[in-house]
């Protein structure tokens, strides 16, 4: 059986600890590899490395850090397919939802490549006589990034670029259960001409995730997952003095109002909420439906799309949706919607019984569909994970809108409608972090950020983007006078320039 390495100070490193976790082929249910659990003594043997290769990555000139940043891009681009083979062998997710997860993360290499401009610092000449103030942003160290199952090259490349062309060394701990897709990353990097030891791939568990946070070497945490590890980072990364963002779970809302068109609104519906089986943190998971005419409507031309779903190993030509990552969360989702049935919504469609006619081993789930869904229900309140949509009546605008807002997670929102007014109130009013209107997925580009709001986010800053720009610098004021603009005499008061 094939076993993975870590990558540490530019060559891979089998690990000591004896212990290892499983990588299912999630379509198949059988192991497919066997990846490392890194001990909290491994971790900080990267941590050195990255330590000992950041004064002279962080003394680079940031025109040379992005022009590795730009080699990097070109090696992902030629590698896409080869990236997107092992997303979908050990995530599971359909080839072209692969490959659309490699670009989104590209695009973030691709933003990093302008790192001399976004990094330029501020001036004023003369705020003293003979004196200038100026101010710049330097790197913060060694900083970690800890990813989640669900995109295994787009978040690790939400940080990575970000992170090193702003100077920093890095060490990355990506999720245990698709590790393949780091290692690959790790190589290109390599050949994109970064030095050994400026990045870094430390595979584990919570073990080593508690290193993580212990590290004095560890400036930053970069953490993407769900929202009780993001809250715990976010808390012991704090208190151990490092700057932490830390990115949780969500519960994504659509408000389809009665204008909205009806076969747009349903094929934004069907690809927001069962594309990628619904492991998406972006994913809609409710639709709450204004007026029960419209609702009608929407159920009726939904029930047939999702029995009809095309789910299969995601290599399949024309699959639509894949397998979910372990069987533990296949039953995860199975029981929330036994818990749904009980809880008194209908269940419109349901996919629990669901098996791949080739691969019964597999784990598959059918996509599921529940219509009047209420707020007391946790298949409302709570984060499911899978391809199970739920559809909440209401019967005016506000009563969305209020409802939307009292919801715990805020990480992303969708409104469908024709009406202009209505969508200019709901983007001012509603209390989300990334909003869409009539873009059922409204992932920001890479010249944006990316975050949620309220128990979708822990932390000041967002991801990427100019937030990223922020989050890996920390900004360096000066003031400086020359020769001749000395006076003689010491000054005894408070120094006032003008
Ligand atoms: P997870 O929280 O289980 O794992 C995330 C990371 O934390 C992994 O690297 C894992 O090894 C580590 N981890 C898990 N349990 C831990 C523990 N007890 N102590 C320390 N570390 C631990 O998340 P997941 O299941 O891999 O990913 C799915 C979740 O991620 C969903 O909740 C989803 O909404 C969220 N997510 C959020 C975003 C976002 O941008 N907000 C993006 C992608 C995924």
């Amino acid at each position: 059986m094939e076993k993975l390495t870590h990558f540490i100070g530019g060559k891979k490193y089998a690990g000591a600890s004896g212990r290892y976790g499983d990588v299912y082929d999630p379509a198949t249910g059988q192991v497919q590899k066997q990846v490392p659990l890194a001990t909290a003594g491994e971790l900080d043997f990267a941590v050195k490395m990255a330590a000992a290769a950041f004064p002279a990555w962080a003394a680079m000139p940031a025109l040379r850090r992005a022009r590795c940043m730009s080699r990097l891009k070109n090696l992902l681009e030629e590698h896409k397919e080869e990236l997107a083979g092992l997303l979908t062998s050990e995530h599971g997710k359909v080839r072209d939802d692969a490959l659309g997860e490699v670009t989104r993360g590209l695009e973030v290499v691709e933003f990093a490549c302008g790192a001399p401009q976004l990094l330029k610092g501020e001036f004023s000449d003369n705020v003293g006589t003979g004196v200038d103030a100026y101010s710049f942003r330097q790197p913060l160290g060694v900083v970690a990034g800890i990813t989640p199952f669900n995109f295994p090259a787009m978040v690790p490349l939400w940080m990575i670029p970000m992170a090193l062309v702003c100077g920093n060394t890095f060490v990355l701990k990506p999720s245990e259960r698709d590790p393949g897709a780091s290692m690959l990353m790790a190589d290109l990097v390599r050949r994109a001409g970064v030095p050994d030891g400026v990045f870094n791939v430390v595979h584990g568990d919570r073990e080593v995730v508690d290193a993580i946070l212990a590290h004095e070497d560890i400036k930053a945490i970069s953490f993407v997952g769900s929202t009780p590890i993001a809250k715990k980072i976010f808390a012991v990364g704090c208190a151990n003095g490092k700057r932490v963002q830390a990115l949780g779970g969500a519960k994504n809302h659509m408000l389809v109002m009665p204008d909205a068109p009806l076969e747009a609104t349903l094929d934004a519906l069907m690809g927001s909420a069962y594309g990628s089986a619904g492991e998406r943190c972006m994913a809609i998971s409710v639709a709450v439906v204004v007026g029960d005419e419209t609702a009608d409507a929407l159920i009726a031309g939904l029930k047939p799309r999702v029995q009809a779903l095309s789910i299969q190993p995601g290599n399949v030509e024309g699959a639509e949706m894949g397998p979910l990552i372990t069987a533990e969360h296949h039953a995860r989702v199975s029981g929330y919607v036994d818990l749904g049935v009980e809880e008194g919504a209908d269940l419109v469609v349901d996919g629990r019984a669901f098996k791949h006619v080739d691969e019964p081993a597999g784990f598959f789930i059918g996509g599921c569909l529940f219509d009047n869904v209420t707020t007391r229900m946790r298949i409302y309140q709570e984060e499911i994970f899978g391809p199970v949509l739920c559809v909440v009546r209401v019967n005016t605008y506000d009563e969305a809108v209020d409802l939307i807002n009292a919801h715990v997670y805020g990480n992303g929102v969708s409104i469908f409608t024709r009406d202009g007014d209505a969508a200019r109130n709901f983007v001012q009013q509603i209390q989300v972090g990334m909003v869409g209107v009539n873009i059922p997925i409204p992932v920001p580009m890479a010249f944006h950020s990316f975050g949620g709001w309220k128990q979708s986010l822990f932390g000041d800053h967002h991801i990427y983007g100019p937030e990223g720009i922020r989050f890996y610098t920390r900004v360096k004021a000066v003031t400086q006078r020359w020769h001749t603009g000395i006076r003689k005499g010491a000054d005894f008061h408070f120094p006032q320039l003008g």
